[in-house]
């Protein structure tokens, strides 16, 4: 036990002398909140950022979610049909409007959404008339799922996208940027996220009138009236300027940030990708991944050791890792959601450990997690 060390964090906030600036300069004008001038130039920055035309700040990725699927009319009888593996924010905004998630495995080979598994679902549920209100595809960990397979899938079938981009802000797949391949596109900037405002989130599309509308339903659909008018039920959903100040800043590093998670993904695999069982989260050539996380997965028939003896041993260093997301068709609240696929992502889960890699990771926290890795691992 070493008690003493300094805890190592999964990804923790990382914050410049900018944020700083950006924070007291929005607090000094007094534009706290709810809107205000940062709040305006955050998300024109962030839309300028990933090449689409209009973006909405809100509260959380999680209300991004659920504005989309509303905009996009999912309601009470509707099936919408969502990446399984992932976080349980994907798929708890279908939820919230009464619509039943349909739960789709991964591929192997980027571990995001397996477009043989969409397109089968989508032709069988063609030839019954009951194809879904939506699709809420995932870039998991930072990469990008294979949109040139995806996005001709849906528009056959006139399926809208909701692209959950939260963990892959920065990233590229065919030169175009994460977030701009959905019909819309959402980011979440809570404390884990590459970029953070502490908690907020981000909904992006090339469609005005969508984001005009997310925007007022945000703001408790209030009509402009100054008796305040309500025609809609609407939500308390909007981002702080405040904290779009602060986003404004952490905006500037986005590109360093990236760059610095590459560096640790491949800082990773140059230490330990050699040793027989341990396999790195497969790199999609097409794309650019921002490395949110660095994950592994580990064949315990190979190692001798799973991915639980890594995580506590790495826990006795005080040194944070996680298992991969628990597949949505896995957790209990999600029983009784219709799932199709095989086994990927549940392998994926009972096998794979996400390690340190925030931008801030000292090299010699860095060092110390590998020695720690390659003790357990036998690798000397
Ligand atoms: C973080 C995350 C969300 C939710 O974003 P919040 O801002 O925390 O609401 C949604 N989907 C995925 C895949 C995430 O990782």
């Amino acid at each position: 036990m070493s008690g003493h060390k300094d805890r190592v964090y999964l990804s923790p906030p990382h914050m410049n002398a900018r944020e700083r600036e950006f924070l007291l300069d929005a607090f000094d004008s007094n534009w706290i909140a709810p809107i205000g001038p940062d709040l305006n130039a955050f998300e024109q920055e962030v839309a300028a950022k990933v090449g689409v035309a209009h973006s909405a700040g809100l509260a959380s990725g999680t209300a991004a979610i659920h504005l989309a699927l509303q905009l996009l009319g999912v309601g009470s009888g509707d099936e919408v049909l969502v990446s399984s593996f992932t976080f349980a924010a994907s798929v708890n905004p279908v939820c919230y409007l009464g619509a039943t998630p349909v739960l789709l495995d991964s591929e192997r080979g980027t571990w995001n959404l397996d477009p043989n598994v969409l397109e089968t679902v989508l032709q069988n549920k063609a030839q019954k008339g009951t194809l879904p209100k939506a699709l809420v595809v995932v870039d998991l960990y930072g990469q990008a799922a294979d949109y040139d397979a995806i996005v001709p899938l849906c528009q056959r079938y006139g399926v809208p996208i909701v692209e959950d981009a939260a963990e892959a802000l920065g990233a590229t797949f065919q030169g175009k940027h994460a977030g701009s391949f959905g019909d819309m596109g959402v980011f979440s900037f809570n404390g884990n996220k590459i970029i953070t405002t502490s908690g907020g989130g981000m909904l992006v599309s090339d469609n005005e009138t969508w984001i005009t509308r997310a925007r007022h339903l945000a703001t408790q659909a209030r009509e402009p009236a100054a008796h305040y008018e309500h025609v809609d039920v609407g939500y308390n959903y909007r981002l702080s300027n405040l904290l779009a100040a602060l986003g404004r800043g952490q905006l500037e590093d986005l590109d360093a940030k990236v760059d610095k998670k590459r560096a640790i993904f491949a800082a990773y695999k140059e230490a330990l990708g050699h040793i027989d069982g341990i396999e790195f989260m497969p790199q999609d050539p097409r794309g650019r991944s921002n490395c949110w996380l660095t994950c592994l997965t580990v064949d315990p028939s190979i190692t001798g050791v799973d991915r639980e003896v890594l995580r506590l041993g790495l826990e006795d260093e005080n040194i944070e890792s996680r298992p991969l997301w628990k597949p949505m068709h896995l957790q209990s609240v999600f029983s009784k959601a219709p799932y199709f696929g095989g086994q990927v992502a549940e392998q994926l889960f009972e096998t794979g450990l996400c390690l340190p890699s925030g931008t801030s990771l000292k090299d010699e926290d860095f060092q110390r997690t590998v020695g720690v890795l390659r003790t357990l691992l036998r690798d000397t």
